[in-house]
């Protein structure tokens, strides 16, 4: 299997020749590096450029010479130096502005996800270089499309003045003495570790990540929604008697008139064809119309009257229906509005509100909206 080091690097290029000392020369067994990858700036590239690709005094090829590493079985050239661009294509000389912010996330998140199309390559991301942000993408990244062999580690130097010592690239085969910030040291006390950082590895695991190119801010909000909807949602319970739905603890108080409408769409869930997923099946839902006539009104009353509050007012259900010919619909799509935005309140800073309002569905063959509960049958209950 091919590996390769993928960095992020700011003004520190010391960074990847101390990675890869790490990688060939104290690990075991051994990596071999076939391709060293670098995402950084304008600034960055320039500095990385002259420090590690010098054809003679570059710190790379010292470093490849140094350890009798062939330098041409690596590819590392001024094309694996990638500077990060934003979305109008141009290359960024730092990292300033949220635009520039979400321009990184979405280059870095694009860049892991095409190097792990490739089932042949293992991919050593190291965050230790660059702004934190970098970094970071890099870890997010790798959390999102990272196979099981693909790792994740921050280099580590000690004693710790080498670690902004600009003259240190990598410790010598041949050890001797140095003066670093004044302190006399022997170059075999050198150490330099990675610290591999473990992380989640979510690729397979959810829908969103099988989709091709989107900017990371919606590849996570897909990905939280997916996420929702595999774990098992807290149970619905309406409540006739208080008037009020109970999801996960929390009591979400409804008026007469909502709490009826939200009882019709519950039992027609529960008598409904059962599928977890239904996208709108006759059964399970209602189309605007089924509120509207003789027929909507009256189911409605008798939903209203099977209350345990009584309230004469409601019985005569004004404005409910055809009586206003201007757009008969409306009433119903009032109470739907105003109880989903009580049950969206109700649940807020949970990931699954939708499930428990009143979606509106689109099912595949129907040429109207229809509207319904999409909480499993199974966790709705009335009481
Ligand atoms: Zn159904």
């Amino acid at each position: 299997m091919r590996e390769i080091l993928i960095s992020v690097a700011g003004l520190t290029p010391q960074i990847i020749t101390e990675t890869l000392y790490h990688l060939t020369q104290v690990r075991k067994p051994p990596a071999t590096i076939s391709e060293v990858w670098v995402i950084t700036t304008t600034a960055g590239k320039q500095k990385a450029e002259r420090e590690l690709l010098h054809p003679r005094h570059g710190h790379f090829f010292q470093f490849c010479r140094e350890y009798d590493i062939d330098a041409k079985k690596i590819l590392f050239g001024h094309e694996q130096i990638v500077v990060v661009r934003n979305k109008d294509g141009q290359p960024l000389g730092d990292v300033r502005t949220p635009e520039d912010n979400a321009a990184l996330a979405d280059f870095v998140t694009t860049f892991v996800r095409k190097k792990a199309l490739n089932p042949d390559i293992a991919l050593h991301c190291s965050v230790a270089g660059g702004r934190k942000t970098m970094g970071l993408y890099l870890g997010l990244a790798l959390q999102l499309y990272g196979r099981p062999h693909d790792t994740l580690s921050h280099v580590l130097v000690s004693p710790p003045e080498l670690e902004s010592d600009p003259a240190f690239y990598y410790p010598p085969n041949q050890s001797k003495r140095i003066t670093v910030k004044g302190r006399k040291l022997h170059t075999s006390q050198i150490r330099v570790e990675l610290a591999e950082i473990p992380i989640l590895k979510l690729r397979g695991k959810l829908p969103a990540l099988d989709t091709g190119e989107v900017p990371y801010s919606d590849l996570v909000r897909r990905a939280q929604q997916d996420y929702a909807l595999l774990n098992t949602p807290p149970q619905a319970v309406v409540d006739t008697r208080a008037l009020s739905l109970l999801v996960n603890g929390r009591r979400i108080r409804l008026s007469p008139l909502e709490t009826a409408v939200y009882v019709l769409f519950a039992e027609a869930r529960r008598s409904s064809c059962g599928k977890t997923g239904c996208p709108g099946c006759t059964k399970c839902t209602f189309a605007a119309s089924d509120f509207l006539g003789e027929e909507g009104v009256t189911r409605v009353r008798q939903a209203l009257r099977s209350l345990k509050a009584k309230d004469a007012r409601l019985e005569e259900l004004r404005g409910w229906g055809a009586r206003e010919p201007t757009d008969p619909e409306k009433r119903f799509r009032e109470v739907r509005s105003r109880l989903n935005r009580k049950i969206q309140r109700g649940l807020s800073g949970e990931t699954w509100p939708a499930l428990y309002t009143i979606a509106s569905l689109r099912p595949p063959d129907a040429d109207r909206v229809r509207y319904g509960i999409r909480l499993d049958p199974r966790l709705l209950s009335i009481r």
